[in-house]
Order: C-alpha cells, then sequence, then structure tokens
C-alpha cells in the first residue's frame, strides 16, 4: 500500500512538478530532467539542469575544440581565436620532453639496477665456479673409489634374496 504512494519530486523547484509513485523514485530520480547538474569541462563553473546540458555543451566557453588556426590540439572553444599556437605548442613540447626525462630517468635507473644485478650474479658465478672446480677434483678421488664399492652390491644382493627364501623351512623344521 506504502509503494502506491505519489511524493512529490526532490527538483520541484526546480520545475519537476511531476508526481512520483513511491516505487518508482530511485528510477525517476535517476533520470530526472530537473537534476542540477554541473558541467563537465575544466574551468566551467555553471550548473544547468539535465534537460539543458545538451544545449550548454554545445555553447560552452569551455568546451574543447580543434583549432583550425594551425596547432591543432584541443582548445577551449573561447580561445580558439585569441590563443597562441606557438604557446600550446611549446607548452606541449615541454609537457612531452618533461615526459620523455621522467621516462629516460626510470629506464636508466633500471638498467643500472639490471647492471648491478648482472655484475653480482658475475660474481657468484665465478664464486661457483672455483668452489666447484675444487670439489670437483676431490669428487674425482671418491668416485672412482665408489663405483668401485658400488658394483658389487647387487650381486651380493641377490644372492641375499635367494638364501632368504630358504630360511622360513629352515626355522620352522626344528
Ligand atoms: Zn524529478
Ligand atoms: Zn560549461
Ligand atoms: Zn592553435
Amino acid at each position: 500500500m506504502i509503494n502506491r504512494l505519489i511524493i512529490r519530486c526532490d527538483n520541484y523547484s526546480h520545475g519537476c512538478i511531476e508526481g512520483v509513485k513511491l516505487e518508482y523514485y530511485d528510477v525517476h530520480e535517476k533520470q530526472c530532467d530537473y537534476l542540477p547538474l554541473k558541467c563537465m569541462n575544466t574551468g566551467c563553473e555553471v550548473t544547468v539542469l539535465r534537460k539543458d546540458m545538451l544545449a550548454h555543451e554545445k555553447e560552452c566557453h569551455f568546451r574543447l575544440v580543434v583549432c583550425r588556426k594551425g596547432c591543432g590540439f584541443p582548445v577551449a572553444a573561447d580561445q580558439e581565436q585569441n590563443h597562441s599556437c606557438v604557446a600550446v605548442l611549446k607548452s606541449n613540447m615541454e609537457g612531452m620532453e618533461a615526459m620523455f626525462n621522467k621516462k629516460y630517468k626510470s629506464l636508466s635507473e633500471s638498467f643500472s639496477k639490471l647492471q648491478q644485478k648482472v655484475e653480482s650474479l658475475q660474481t657468484k658465478l665465478h664464486l661457483h665456479q672455483s668452489s666447484a672446480a675444487s670439489r670437483d677434483s676431490a669428487n674425482d678421488d671418491r668416485s672412482s673409489y665408489s663405483t668401485g664399492a658400488a658394483t658389487p652390491v647387487p650381486d651380493s644382493y641377490g644372492e641375499d634374496e635367494h638364501n632368504s627364501q630358504r630360511t622360513p623351512d629352515s626355522f620352522e623344521s626344528p
């Protein structure tokens, strides 16, 4: 029952005289033509009702247009005739130069970090190689010994297996 209530829109004072059913209020609020909206263009402080926004955007002094005088950069509409293309180009160049310098700085920083990593890896590798070389010479003595000792083991193990098959009998018989 309560949802059938018809209430007055918040934007009544701006001209929305439509009565809104409570159940549709959320929907209406989102699309009410009389909702005041601030212009999105940078520098523009104008607030207009939603229904007038399209008209305002077409004539807003701060809307961006592509300069037809020469620089081809987007400029605020009321600046198109007065601005200096050279100044726009210069500031764009400076912006690009600053961006380039920043990129270059971070690139050279990561490059020197990489270089440090490579150097420390080289040092580690060198240490590893020299210690491995001393270990290899020690291994040579042991490996000749261990292979000589390891070979007989499978044979004697096979013999043990044959023996163990006989042992249960010898355990049970007494
Ligand atoms: Zn409304
Ligand atoms: Zn505007
Ligand atoms: Zn220009």
